[in-house]
């Protein structure tokens, strides 16, 4: 540390860009501190299999991998609180972070929060949530044994998680609003091909259904021509992307107009001596590697920039 209770640098969040950001900090001796977040290791702890994360042939669980992640990083001196923070102040050098109510100070902020699972917003889903209606499979997958689920979306995520759910339900029916698929071709094969997954294109939830016992089915609509049909369910699965969580920011580091984080000059944001990485930057590659990778760059960025401005 620099000065007294001032940190060199404060990361926040901590799902792959975090911890990798916290790796190559504690290793170049800045003695970083993170503050992870209540549910720590972002949306890979609710993945079942990692596949496309290199040096691991066998594939291995999402929660896993996160422990791991922090493990290693902890090992090398990163000091991890498994805390939300509440907002942060750029105005003045040192930068502040609170937390639960706490103020602490750093010279550089790495922000890593990633991104959270958007939703439909359509009629009967808020009522649903939590009773059919869920958008992590690996979670709440468990609770359909044998019992007909639809999926909802064109994407890597509904893919992998309508073949997920194929372990619990009776029949998978994913639903997507186009006949083109975002998802990567080996993905939307697999889902194609198994027995249990039937695909329903150009079709789009209008409206949940329920009864006593809960979800109980979805009027879907072509938006072709707008005509409705009827589709019997016990959960559904909303897998339509992910937005990003900037809201504790408050306008203070420019974002585009989805909330995505902005670089400025490689991972620094529009404020100096900020960095940012991961799904809270990338709108375009969202990967486990790619994050990781991202994390490795704010935290060298943020080394050089401390080494420049501050030491
Ligand atoms: P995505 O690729 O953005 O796909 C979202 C899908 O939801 C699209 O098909 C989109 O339809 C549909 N959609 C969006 N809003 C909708 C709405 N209001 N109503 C109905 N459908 C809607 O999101 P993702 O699948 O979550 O993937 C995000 C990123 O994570 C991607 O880069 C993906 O490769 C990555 N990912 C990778 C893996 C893996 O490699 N194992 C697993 C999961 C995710 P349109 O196509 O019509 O817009």
């Amino acid at each position: 540390m620099s000065g007294e209770n001032i940190h060199n640098v404060i990361i926040i969040g901590s799902g792959p860009a975090g911890y990798t950001a916290g790796l190559y900090g504690a290793r170049a001796m800045l003695e970083p501190l993170m503050f992870a977040g209540y549910m720590s290791g972002g949306q890979l702890m609710l993945t079942s299999d990692i596949e496309n994360f290199p040096g691991y042939p066998q594939g291995i669980g999402g929660a896993e991998m996160m422990m791991q992640l922090r493990e290693q990083a902890e090992r090398f001196g990163l000091k991890v609180e498994d805390k939300n923070v509440e907002r942060i102040d750029t105005s003045s050098q040192p930068y502040s972070v609170w937390v639960e109510g706490e103020e602490h100070k750093a010279h550089a902020l790495i922000i890593c929060t990633g991104a959270e699972a958007i939703w439909l917003g359509v009629e009967g889903e808020e009522e649903q949530k939590g009773r059919g209606i869920s958008t992590c499979a690996t979670c709440d997958g468990a609770f359909f044994r044998d019992e007909e689920i639809i999926v909802i979306g064109g994407g890597d995520s509904a893919m992998e998680e309508a073949t997920f759910l194929t372990r619990f339900a009776s029949k998978v029916t994913l639903i997507h609003r186009r006949d083109v698929f975002r998802a990567s071709k080996v993905m939307q094969e697999r889902a194609e091909n198994h027995p249990k997954i039937e695909i329903r294109t150009f079709r789009q939830v209008k409206k949940w259904l329920s009864d006593e016992k809960g979800l109980s089915g979805a009027i879907l609509e072509d938006p072709r021509d707008g005509s409705t049909e009827e589709i019997a369910c016990t959960g559904a699965f909303i897998a339509i992307g992910h937005k990003p969580i900037t809201g504790f920011l408050e306008g203070q580091i420019e974002t585009d107009d989805s909330g995505y984080i902005i670089h400025k000059d490689h991972t620094m944001t529009s404020v100096s001596g900020v960095f940012a990485a991961g799904d809270v930057v990338d709108t375009r590659y969202r990967q486990a590697i790619t994050a990781a990778g991202m994390g490795c760059q704010a935290a060298i960025d943020c080394e050089r920039w401390l080494e420049d401005n501050i030491h």
